[in-house]
């Protein structure tokens, strides 16, 4: 049996990982010397130059503290207090923000929408769009999109342009949350303007902790125009790092030779692996297409809990009602996987 103690990996959440050791290198570099404050620095600069690289564009980038921050602030510069934003039901906008992206944007409502695995349906946003037509409805302005969606599924660059096109036709403008914009890059093995400008998006949220950065996700402007006084609102909402090159070095370290894409390759197969593994299971269900980090299951609540008493942490009923949410990190290793998957095994086994 496994110890029930001092683990070293959990698959409770993805940012229960530690810094790779990439971007864990490049912030003992920038910490060699002293460097100019608020951004003004090389380091900031070279971060945003990659991010230019990768994307084939010249994009606006800013450097921020967390996901939620990236999503408010720039969902706020895309509305006025009486627009709306349609997003999924699910979406990490409308259930664990604490209302953040209404209150920067003052006041602007998120609308919810349908989609079966955690992706909108595109006819949804006709429906929302056209619920009503007159002045007493929060004008929809913006659609909002999860990549990799909240369930782990990762939309095609067909399956994105059916809503991006949809959202055009409204005059909608399009945000794409990326906290694991990695894992759907390395799900794909596309170019990664082909699930962004290409496809229709104007500013993404690309998430770095979850890819193994210690704090920090990068917002992208691919419409330079939209960044209009960005910084002002970033340092308003308190996301002006003074020591911004600690936030800007560690993307350095991950963009340069492409470990942010290797990191979310390994997360990516160990998912997979679990999955293998859980669907060898009688009693356990694996509920989604696994295209990404996580993998959701059905696993009986008795056996559930015998798991946590053996000292394994992971969240059921949190994203959706009755499912366990098995997340892979960039460290997690095929014998974590294993070790779940053969005590799951005998758990299950002897119910
Ligand atoms: C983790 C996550 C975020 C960012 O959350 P913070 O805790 O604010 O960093 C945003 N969107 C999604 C889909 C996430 O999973």
């Amino acid at each position: 049996m496994s110890s029930p103690t001092n683990r070293p990996r959990q698959f409770a959440s993805d940012n229960y990982s530690g810094i790779a050791p990439e971007a864990w290198a490049a912030m003992a570099e920038a910490n060699a010397i002293h460097e100019v404050s608020y951004g003004d620095d090389t380091w900031t600069q070279r971060a945003a130059d990659l991010v230019r690289e990768i994307f084939e564009r010249d994009c606006e980038v800013f450097f921020v503290f967390n996901g939620t921050a990236a999503n408010s602030l720039s969902l706020a510069s895309l509305c006025q207090s009486y627009h709306s934003i349609l997003c999924h039901e699910l979406a990490h906008v409308e259930v664990a923000e604490c209302g953040a992206p209404e209150f920067f944007a003052n006041g602007s409502k998120l609308l919810l929408l349908h989609g079966a695995y955690g992706k909108i349906d595109p006819a949804e946003i006709h429906r929302a769009v056209n619920k009503r037509a007159d002045i007493h409805y929060p004008k929809p302005r913006v659609l909002s999109l999860t990549q990799a969606t909240e369930v782990g599924t990762v939309y095609s660059v067909s399956e994105l342009k059916a809503r991006t096109e949809e959202a055009r036709k409204h005059g909608l403008r399009v945000h794409m949350d990326g906290a694991r914009f990695a894992n759907a890059v390395a799900s794909l093995s596309v170019a990664p303007a082909d699930i962004t400008w290409r496809a229709g998006v104007d500013v993404l949220c690309f998430g770095g902790t979850k890819n193994g950065i210690a704090v920090g996700e990068a917002v992208v402007f691919f419409d330079r125009e939209l960044a209009r006084e960005f910084d002002y609102r970033c340092k308003q909402g308190g996301q002006l790092a003074s020591k911004m090159r600690f936030l800007s070095a560690p993307w350095t370290g991950m963009l340069k030779d492409g470990a942010w894409l290797k990191h979310a390759r390994h997360a990516n197969a160990m998912a997979r692996r679990f999955e293998t593994g859980l669907r060898a299971i009688p009693g356990v269900t694996v509920s989604y297409a696994v295209d990404s980090n996580a993998v959701f299951a059905k696993i009986p609540p008795s056996v559930e809990k015998q798991m946590h008493e053996r000292g394994w942490k992971f969240y059921t009923g949190v994203v959706t009602p009755d499912e366990s949410r098995l997340m892979c990190s960039w460290d997690t290793t095929a014998g974590d996987v294993d070790a779940f998957v053969k005590d799951l095994r005998e758990l299950a086994a002897a119910k």
